[in-house]
């Protein structure tokens, strides 16, 4: 083990295909299934919404699927990005335990997003898609399809969560910079965003509602499209470059870690890093534990139902098997608005389901703390969602010095906070403070799920 603390590598080490963890589990994902019919959908239910690509790659079943070089072009910006070993954090915590992050923060928008919005706006601009629409919660992933639009030339819009909206005006002014439109949710633009007006009126939305809005705009137009920056299985796959270049990096570190953490919102930055440790583990190469953090105010995964339901709250979307709070769920207005949505990607709540994943819930005071631990010693200000991961790294790499043993510890600084300063700031001022979420609120939402056979 050398004393470096930053791994790089060099540009032509770029992943040249991205994986896809379906290949190696076990059984088979869980079908989705039509909102009406409760039977399997094919390909054509969704092509009104997607590209043929993006469906494609959401069911295959192929372990690698090649990154179009145009895609890889782009990469090339920040990617790969830096993985450090986070000396000065042991020190300052005076741990055995040896711990790394892998840095997205390095891309254009600050998160490890564009790593899918190149790839997706790529794909409609090859099918000869115009237009965009997209939802966003605290404005990364709205940043990075606005980034990825002006790239291609495609007209990107954005509905972006009501308390992010007023949380966060930059990162409207981000979006807007570069040519893509905004609109806070709910909005009167659409049914759904009247609809929840009409019976909530200072609703502070919800990524659920969000995403109503923009797939009924998606579904009215011939030449528009419909992105979503999380959750579908394509999305995680394309975000694997992270873990691919981790596993190259660990490598060069001559270590390999025993636990791997990440947050979980939809769960793909957190799927980007593991599965391809996890497909090591499955295929039966090299052992690890992984760990997905969520807040304690959107438990999905730690409280949630493994059952069907909704991507969305107006009850547009297929039917996919989840761990779900139920669609009619809003969380309560908490800081990591990446972190709020009802429901957790498929592939990671089979993981889940299956014991190849651990689930823990933290508070959002303790993961400030955390945050601001982390930046003291490393220099870099994570994103209010990264600070879960952060804590869950701390507490591990604690547990280590409790029991006296070195383990190797690796988290994704999915990004940094640079544009939520108002969260720290809120913090500082002792403004921000644990709500715990309503549980009546989730047993009502959770006994709306749909039933099906
Ligand atoms: C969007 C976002 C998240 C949550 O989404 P995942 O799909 O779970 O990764 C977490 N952290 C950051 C920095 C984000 O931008």
């Amino acid at each position: 083990m050398t004393d470096q603390i930053k791994f790089l590598l060099d540009e032509n080490e770029i992943p040249k295909s991205w994986y896809n963890i379906v290949a190696d589990l076990p059984d088979p994902p869980a079908p989705v299934l039509h909102p009406g019919t409760g039977q399997p959908i094919g390909p054509d239910d969704l092509a009104p919404l997607f590209t043929m690509a993006a469906i494609m790659q959401e069911v295959s079943t192929e372990r690698t699927i090649d990154i179009p070089e145009p895609v890889r072009n782009i990469y090339r910006q920040w990617r790969p990005s830096p993985l450090y070993r986070a000396r000065r954090l042991e020190q300052a915590l005076d741990t055995p335990a040896r711990i790394y992050y892998k840095y997205e923060g390095v891309s254009p928008t600050g998160s490890h997003k564009p790593n899918t919005a190149i790839a997706q706006a790529f794909y409609c601009r090859e099918e000869g898609v115009k237009r965009i629409t997209t939802e966003t919660g605290a404005g990364q992933w709205g940043s990075s399809l606005a980034l990825a639009g002006s790239m291609f030339g495609l007209e990107i819009e954005v509905f972006m969560v009501r308390v992010s909206y007023d949380q966060k005006p930059y990162r409207r002014a981000f979006m807007e910079s570069f040519g893509a439109t905004c609109h806070a949710s709910p909005s009167n633009r659409t049914e759904s965003g009247k609809k929840i007006l009409a019976d909530t009126p200072d609703s502070t939305g919800s990524l659920g509602i969000a995403i109503s809005e923009a797939v009924e705009c998606a579904a009215q137009r011939d030449d528009t499209k419909y992105a979503l920056g999380s959750v579908l299985n394509h999305v995680l796959m394309h975000q694997t470059v992270v873990g691919q270049e981790a596993l190259r990096q660990m490598e060069m570190a001559d270590d390999y870690p025993d636990v791997v953490i990440g947050c979980t919102g939809g769960g793909s930055n957190f799927a980007g890093l593991a599965f391809p440790f996890i497909g090591r583990k499955l295929r039966g190469e090299q052992t690890v534990r992984v760990v997905a953090v969520e807040p304690a105010n959107c438990p999905s995964l730690t409280r949630g139902q493994y059952a069907y339901d909704f991507g969305d709250t107006a009850n547009l979307t297929p039917l996919v098997k989840m761990h779900t709070l139920g669609s009619a769920f809003v969380p309560p207005g908490f800081h990591a608005g990446g972190l709020r949505y009802h429901g957790m990607a498929p592939l990671v709540s089979q993981l889940v389901n299956t014991g190849e994943v651990e689930a823990v819930a933290y508070q959002q005071v303790e993961c400030f703390e955390a945050g601001l631990e982390f930046a003291k010693a490393e220099g870099i200000l994570p994103a209010p969602e990264a600070n879960h991961a952060v804590k869950g790294a701390l507490d591990e790499a604690l547990r280590c010095k409790a029991e006296g043993t070195s383990r190797a510890i690796l988290f994704n600084l999915c990004g940094h906070g640079y544009f939520d300063m108002q969260a720290y700031s809120d913090f500082a001022n002792g403004k921000l403070h644990d709500q715990p979420y309503d549980e009546s609120e989730v047993a009502m939402a959770l006994a709306g799920l749909p039933s099906v056979a």
